[in-house]
């Protein structure tokens, strides 16, 4: 499979408001190098070690956007240069990736993650949780981060329709934090959901970042 190929005729087929991130973990840097020179900039990592590696070695131009569970011990490694960070899913770790962004004399950008999917999984918050924390003085506080939108992940399932469902829930819940929430939303517009199997039903229900890995670079 050829990697810029798929670069390009991903780009071709999203619609203009929906940005591709390349989900490049596992993959040695002269592939992601292949995927920057068909010009792709957004890449995301799930592991901090690799992504603070794989930043090192490539142009500084790229777009790093960090996408696994985030430890806060590890917050610091990625601090300085990450733009876009996924899976935020405690109020505790907002404070640390404020903390750190303020060593850093920075704004680093992050999306909550909300668990939306029918099976079970330890991360993200729930409805009443988001909002509580929106709502939340304490958030208010932190000047070194910005809320950027939401981000989640549907049920592992053949059924487009429970996907769909979960995927539109996702978006309802985007619209009606936007809505009632008392934060700033400047920079609330970013919905990341869908990945290889499932990015076209997540777009249909409004995504604006889509996390390709398999699709683009092959099985891992
Ligand atoms: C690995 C991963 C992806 C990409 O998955 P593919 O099925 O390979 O497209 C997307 N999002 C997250 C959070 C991931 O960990």
């Amino acid at each position: 499979m050829s990697v810029s190929k798929n670069i390009i005729s991903f780009k071709k087929e999203l619609p203009a408001n929906v940005r591709l991130v390349a989900v490049s973990k596992t993959k040695p840097v002269s592939v992601l190098f292949e995927a920057y020179q068909a010009g792709q900039l957004i890449f995301g990592e799930n592991k901090v070690q690799e992504l603070c590696d794989k930043y090192e070695q490539l142009p500084k131009d790229i777009e790093w956007h960090f996408i696994g569970h985030l430890q806060r011990n590890k917050v610091k490694f990625i601090a300085p240069f990450v733009t876009l960070i996924h899976g935020v899913d405690s109020l505790r770790l907002l404070e640390k990736i404020n903390e750190e962004a303020q060593k850093n004399n920075r704004l680093i950008d992050c999306l909550l993650q909300v668990h939306i999917a029918k099976e079970d999984t330890k991360f993200g918050f729930d409805e009443t949780e988001l909002i509580d924390l929106l709502n939340d003085s304490d958030y208010h506080k932190l000047e070194n981060i910005r809320i950027c939108g939401l981000m989640g992940m549907a049920t592992y399932t053949d059924d487009n329709d429970l996907i769909s469902r979960e995927f539109k829930s996702l978006a309802d819940l985007f619209n009606k934090v936007k809505s009632d929430c008392f934060f700033d939303k400047s920079h609330f517009t970013e919905l990341s959901m869908g990945m290889s199997g499932d990015y076209q039903i997540a777009v249909e229900q409004g995504a604006t970042l889509v996390r390709i890995g398999s699709s683009l670079f092959g099985t891992r």
